[in-house]
């Protein structure tokens, strides 16, 4: 069974070299466990942080140990009644072909709605990140304006289309042309913008003249720098994700601090491992959505196995996905 292990922390931007790929004996169950094969690996921005040696809400991981993650498989052998041989599971195996898993650490994967992997992103927990953030913490009003940044991702797709079906006017930020035609044609935001174009500002400017009343907030950097001006007074920011400063070695720092406590701005901060009970109910709710065509979604899937994970993990990590990024680490 291949695995892949961070070789040692990295220092500033990650590179193929900060990885080691192994073969490891497959994994015998026990009394209780199930022998899961790997059919997808999720490759999430939270992995590259955890890989630095400093103070986090988990444990950093150590030179050796395999990069954590999760995954969804099949049950190839069983010692346990409740996953048969056969069942289609979601759970934490981490970046390997096989691993053990119990009752409590296995989630049985619904089919109806979709392929196994949707139980990786939008039935899963960049689904519930999007729900609970926008929903629970930002709770839009109709007719409010609500921008997301990290647009056509994982949890920022998922954000917009949420906004959208609560009436929001909803203004994406993503990284180049071809992400903003898929914002707006494919998802429906009302408008997207590419954050490395020449006139983001003034353009940013132009299309938010009754000020952003939710900022969804996924990048941090230069971006985050261009939304605080425009919030308006009483807005909320979810603070969920700060893409830009996981590859830094010095964090970028918040310039726009004065905004807002000049326009009594709310951040809301969080991690959604903190809200497992959240999840379900979230789920099912998106999965409803999700059936009925109103919300969509993109994979973008490395193929040819888990070996492709430290070079598809890098692309993602740098804006070269397009669409939840996934490894399939084997093929159906
Ligand atoms: P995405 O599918 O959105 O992929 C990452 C995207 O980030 C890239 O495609 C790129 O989009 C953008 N990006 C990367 N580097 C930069 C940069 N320097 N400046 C601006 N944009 C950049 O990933 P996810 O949807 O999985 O995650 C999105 C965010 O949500 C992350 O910050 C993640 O940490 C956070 N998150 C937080 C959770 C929580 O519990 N709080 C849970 C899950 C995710 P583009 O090309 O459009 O610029």
């Amino acid at each position: 069974s291949l695995r892949v292990a961070m070789r040692d922390h990295p220092q500033g931007m990650v590179s193929e070299g900060d990885f080691l790929v192994e073969q490891t004996p497959r994994p015998a169950p026990g009394p209780g466990q199930a022998l899961v094969r790997v059919r997808h690996l999720s490759l999430d921005p939270y992995m590259r942080p955890m890989m630095n040696p400093v103070r986090s809400y988990v444990e950093p991981l150590k030179p050796g140990q395999t990069m954590p993650g999760a995954t969804v498989g099949e049950v190839v052998e069983s010692n346990e009644e409740a996953l048969p041989v056969g069942a289609h599971v979601a759970c934490m195996l981490g970046w390997q072909e096989y691993g053990l898993v119990t009752k409590d650490a296995a989630r049985i994967v619904d089919l109806d709605p979709g392929d196994i992997s949707l139980a990786l992103h939008v039935l899963g927990m960049t689904g519930a990140t999007a729900h609970y953030g926008l929903l629970h913490l930002g709770d839009p009003k109709p007719g409010e304006t609500v921008v997301v940044t990290a647009a056509s991702g994982a949890v920022g797709s998922v954000v917009g289309q949420l906004a959208k079906i609560k009436g929001c006017r909803v203004l994406g930020i993503a990284g180049g042309p071809e992400k903003c035609r898929y914002v707006t044609e494919e998802l429906g935001f009302d408008e997207c913008l590419d954050h490395r174009a020449d006139d983001f500002e003034q353009r940013l400017a132009e299309l938010t003249p009754d000020w952003v009343d939710i900022l969804f907030e996924n990048v941090g950097g230069p971006v985050l720098d261009a939304l605080l001006p425009r919030m308006n007074d009483h807005g909320r920011v979810v603070l969920c994700g700060n893409i830009s400063d996981y590859n830094r070695d010095e964090p970028y720092g918040l310039k726009g601090i004065s905004h807002l406590l000049l326009h009594r701005v709310n951040v809301y901060s969080f991690v959604i491992a903190d809200h497992r009970d959240y999840w379900p109910g979230a789920i099912g709710e998106l999965a409803g959505w999700v059936k009925e065509g109103r919300i969509r979604f993109r994979e973008d899937v490395a193929k040819g196995g888990l070996k492709g994970a430290p070079s598809a993990f890098i692309s993602m990590l740098t804006g070269r996905n397009f669409g939840k990024q996934l490894v399939e680490v084997a093929p159906a």
